[in-house]
């Protein structure tokens, strides 16, 4: 349910509905919008009764929200979410490009690489110090040396971070360091470490799971907001089919599905999703024709022999190609790249 509020309202008037909410044993959640304030309940709805709210003081609709997911979903929240990361503001109108190698491998890989980006006008560096990988013998990322690095590459070159976090146990070393916390594709369903992140106030980047549908992805991203962090864009990295001629097959639906459905900004992951660099670009392309906000992309000066997913990884002359596609591009799908050479 959903009870909607003047932002005039007075304060006691608001405190009253959620003091109503919560002897409901329901939790109350204010969500902030551009002309109204609406507060949210989650929680057990046997107790909530419609007419009730509508006799206190100051409320003016209370709605039904009839998804499973609550405080995600378009009904709860008409506007975009938009997401103010360091003064780039992702969401709404515009583009955002993620770009980075797969993995910190060196600090003179990843300081060569941000320069690189840097030059193209990328405020957002990927790269993960710990990776989730599929055999236990595979490199598993440089971890708290690889965060030194990126903190040091952060403050050097001045750019964003973007990395993943794989437990709980190392959530406040990564969150000192990334400017967005990565929640990868296989920890999309770890429940314990969803609320962890929710618990911080670090926009998240939640990929979806490679066989998770896109209600399971909006119920992983309510986790995250249920704990009252608002800053969650969803990710689409492609998913498993019986298609053996890429790695992954990007799910490009799931782009408009989301955009209907939910008020937070949808991403494009390419690299995963196709899994072959000279087809990253074309599928970079659809991915914002089909309404992405933005897109994180594998890119390194070397990627024959990047540690990790080399062949997925675009270097920086067919990236620097792929950007200049991406400008001609976004305005005629109404949307502005937020690159720093802009501002
Ligand atoms: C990555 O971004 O390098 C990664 C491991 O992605 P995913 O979780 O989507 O597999
Ligand atoms: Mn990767």
């Amino acid at each position: 349910m959903l009870i909607i509020m003047s932002l005039d309202s007075p304060r006691h008037d608001i405190e009253s509905v959620k003091n109503k909410i919560a002897s409901c044993n329901c939790t109350p959640h204010e969500i902030p919008g551009a002309d109204k304030l609406a507060i949210g309940i989650t929680g057990p709805s046997d107790k909530l009764v419609k007419e009730e709210f509508l006799l206190l003081p100051s409320v003016e609709e209370v709605i039904r929200v009839t998804k499973k997911y609550k405080l995600v979903s378009r009904q709860m929240k008409s506007e975009d979410t938009i997401i103010n990361v360091n003064g780039t503001v992702i969401g709404g109108n515009n583009l955002t490009i993620i770009a980075g190698p797969c993995a910190v491998e060196s600090r003179d890989q990843i300081f060569d690489i941000a320069g690189k980006l840097k030059e193209n006008g990328i405020n957002f560096l990927r790269a993960g110090a710990y990776k989730p990988r599929s055999s236990p013998y595979a490199f598993q990322g440089l971890k708290e040396k690889g965060l030194e690095y990126l903190s040091d590459v952060k403050k050097e070159i001045g750019i964003n971070i973007v990395t993943e976090v794989l437990n709980q146990s190392t959530i406040t070393a990564v969150a000192e360091v990334a400017d967005i916390l990565q929640l990868g594709a296989r920890n999309m369903q770890n429940y314990a470490l969803l609320e962890e992140v929710g618990k911080t106030q670090k926009p998240i980047l939640l990929k979806r799971g490679m066989s998770a549908t896109i209600e399971e992805l909006l119920l992983s991203a309510e986790y995250i907001v249920s704990q009252q962090n608002f800053n969650v864009i969803l990710c689409e990295r492609g998913i498993r089919t019986f298609e053996t001629a890429t790695r992954n097959t990007l799910d490009l639906n799931a782009v408009p599905v989301i955009k209907k459905n939910s008020h937070l900004p949808i991403f494009v992951d390419p690299s995963h999703g196709i899994g072959i660099w000279d087809k990253v670009s074309a599928m970079s392309m659809a991915a914002v024709a089909a309404g992405a906000d933005g897109l994180i992309i594998e890119v390194h000066t070397n990627p024959e022999n990047a540690l990790s997913d080399g062949y997925q990884t675009l270097n920086i002359k067919t990236f620097t190609e792929l950007m200049k596609k991406l400008k001609e591009l976004a305005p005629v799908v109404n949307k502005k790249l937020n690159l720093s050479t802009n501002e």
